[in-house]
């Protein structure tokens, strides 16, 4: 396959991946609104109509960013890049995606912070910010330019592990997850978990929505790790 087939395969899963998150979530959540929606819904106010316009048209342009980036990271292994068999073990294989999240975890909470800096901030990540209210489909609503950024990192991690093709798919399908449920504008952990030693770690949708709401703190993406030992934590 040449390099433009490949960018354009990966865009059409780029695309795919995200109409079936942020679309099936908005639906259950939003259009078939539910009591569950309405105890749980961390902002009073809807979304406007303007505001998921942009956040769609943004994400389906990444979807193009991210599926160039993407060839780019792969075309070498283009061989295997459809074989999802996992020849690892399982064991190996988990240990990959975790891998994947940690050091994605780390990049991508340095990058964030350093996107707030105000020497950045104007001509990259304001875009993400002028929904004070995300909605499921601002998962991937960057400016072009943090889109690029956004994923540059799979090239050179890319090359350097052997990370077979399955265990990057699963990785892709739970860091669509995570984005989305960061910007669901539903609150779907119970309030318990907050206090628990572990799994105050997790990244909650209030948290995320808070960082759009207010501006400054809570940087991070899957753990509040990061927030919590550089003392950027919102309470
Ligand atoms: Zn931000
Ligand atoms: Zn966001």
């Amino acid at each position: 396959m040449d390099f433009i087939r490949l960018a354009a395969v990966f865009t059409a899963i780029q695309f795919v991946r995200y109409i079936l998150f942020a679309g099936f979530t908005y639906i259950v959540f939003w259009k078939l609104k539910n009591n569950f929606t309405e105890k749980n819904r961390i902002q009073k106010n809807n979304f406007a109509k303007k505001d998921l316009r942009r956040e769609f048209l943004y994400s389906v342009s990444n979807c193009f960013i991210f599926g160039f980036i993407l060839a780019i990271s792969f075309y070498d292994r283009q061989i295997d890049i459809f074989n999802l068999k996992m020849t690892a073990s399982y064991l190996e294989s988990i240990g990959w995606i975790i891998f994947l999240i940690l050091f994605h975890d780390t990049y991508f909470y340095w990058m964030h912070k350093t996107l707030h800096h105000p020497k950045m901030f104007n001509w990259t990540h304001k875009v993400h910010h002028l929904s004070k209210n995300p909605s499921p489909f601002a998962a991937l609503s960057f400016h072009p330019l943090e889109g690029v950024l956004e994923v540059i990192w799979i090239i050179p991690i890319s090359r350097i592990f052997p990370i077979e093709m399955g265990a990057w798919a699963i990785f892709g399908f739970i860091i669509i997850g995570i984005n989305v449920l960061g910007h669901l504008g539903v609150e779907i952990y119970p309030g318990s978990w907050t206090k628990n030693k572990f799994l105050k770690y997790l990244n909650t949708s209030t948290n995320h929505n808070d960082h759009h709401n207010y501006y400054h703190g809570n940087y991070s993406l899957y753990f509040s790790a990061w927030d919590r030992w550089m003392g950027t934590f919102r309470k």
